[in-house]
């Protein structure tokens, strides 16, 4: 009697049964077999490094370019890294070099509303490799409450498909990275539950080891199976505000100046923006640890936003809110179009709200809700020119703390 091999059915029980040389497999298990091989090819095409191609940091650059305004700086040192990070995959996967090219973390300081996340976020939608965005805030001491630190490593395997060794070349960015600063310098606090303890849990991550991680996330459980992953080529982009470190910065410069030459070097200094001096010296400061320090060799700043930038934002990008505002009412064959001073006064107005790009959103919207409800039901209006008088008295009629953004 004829049987499937794979799952025991009898030839009169299938379709077809196809023989081998030393066994037979049946038309269900075939289809079975197919998608399976489907799968798996699927998952090794979205994330297959032979598949990369290396795209010049210029190039990526220019990419970025489309999306963020400004940040020049910030720009080049990101996708000079990502663009080594590739080389170094491929480095990687030859294995018939001897020197091994280190991976090069990165930390970005500035402002909160500056485009750190959103540059993060551009340079994601470029890559093949796994990308996830993770905040600092939640994550504590184990036993404490939040959240381990290895379930950092939970959100990349499971943006990766639970693909280990994609996984294990993917990108992570950790927002908010100041929060998990030392409050205080007094050591009598014994209980820095989500500072300095943390910064050694992440310090493990960093430098590259092999982590249990909890694929579904939370608490490690003593019945859970963990999945090992290897950091060592994981690439880990840190952001944080650093509210404060301008003053850290300034106490270094100044007390680098003494000297006969403290004159010539303290007329050179732009006290308007420190950040552009930042050092690693000044994270130790803040109350980064060394160690972490020095696993994020690459440190790089973002400018706060001028109104030029601000100005700049709502009309230029890809995917600008005036671009989209635009596109949302030519979908209700309505003619969309503001006067070159409504802008100028939005730009204003976050200003003077102190919102920065965060509250252009919000303002846009107060500006816009009116319109946005009526005119789908207006038939006829085939244009709209949102003029400084209408976008006034709309946003006067809102309460302003209710455009501040977190
Ligand atoms: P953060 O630095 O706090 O991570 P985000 O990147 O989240 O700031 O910026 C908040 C929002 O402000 C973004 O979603 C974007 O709309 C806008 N924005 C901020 N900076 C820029 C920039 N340089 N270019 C374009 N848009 C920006």
């Amino acid at each position: 009697m004829d049987r499937c091999s794979f799952c025991g059915r009898e030839k009169s029980d299938t379709n077809l049964l196809i023989a081998g040389i030393s066994g037979h497999i049946c038309d269900n298990c075939i289809e079975q077999a197919y998608e399976i091989v489907q799968e798996e090819l699927k998952k090794k095409g979205d994330f297959d490094i032979n598949s990369i191609q290396l795209v010049k940091p210029s190039e990526i650059k220019s990419s970025l370019d489309l999306y963020v305004i400004g940040q020049d700086q910030a720009k080049k040192y990101l996708s000079v890294a990502v663009y080594n990070h590739y080389k170094r995959l491929m480095h990687h996967h030859r294995k018939d070099d001897d020197v091994e090219i280190e991976k090069s973390n990165i930390i970005l300081v500035g402002e909160t509303g500056t485009g750190k996340t959103l540059l993060a976020r551009t340079i994601a939608r470029l890559l093949n490799v796994p990308f996830t965005i993770v905040d600092a805030t939640v994550l504590t001491e184990a036993g404490y409450v939040g959240e381990d630190i290895e379930s950092i490593l939970t959100r990349l395997l499971q943006v990766a498909d639970y693909n280990v060794e994609a996984a294990e070349k993917g990108i992570v960015f950790i927002d908010e990275i100041d929060k998990i600063a030392r409050k205080s310098d007094n050591p009598s606090i014994t209980r820095d539950v989500s500072g300095e303890g943390v910064q050694q849990g992440l310090l493990k991550l960093l430098e590259g080891s092999v982590i249990n991680v909890p694929p579904q996330g939370g608490r490690k459980h003593p019945d859970q199976k963990m999945i090992p992953v290897d950091t060592k080529n994981i690439l880990f982009i840190c952001g944080g505000a650093f509210d404060g470190i301008e003053k850290k910065i300034g106490q270094r410069l100044n007390t680098r100046v003494v000297g006969y030459s403290a004159s010539k070097v303290a007329d050179k200094i732009d006290r308007t923006n420190l950040l552009q001096y930042i050092a690693p010296q000044d994270l130790k400061s803040f109350g980064m640890i060394p160690e972490i320090v020095g696993r994020l060799p690459v440190l790089t700043y973002l400018h706060p936003l001028d109104r030029n930038a601000l100005r700049r934002i709502l009309t230029e990008p890809k995917n600008s809110i005036i671009k989209q505002y635009i596109k949302l009412f030519e979908m209700d064959g309505i003619n969309l179009s503001f006067k070159d001073n409504v802008l100028e006064y939005v730009v204003d107005k976050a200003i003077e709200f102190k919102l920065g790009a965060r509250g252009l959103r919000s303002i846009c919207e107060a500006i816009m809700i009116d319109a946005m409800f009526e005119l789908p039901s207006k038939g006829n209006k085939e244009e709209m020119t949102i003029t400084k008088k209408y976008a006034a008295e709309k946003l006067e009629k809102q309460d302003i703390k209710r455009l501040k953004v977190a």
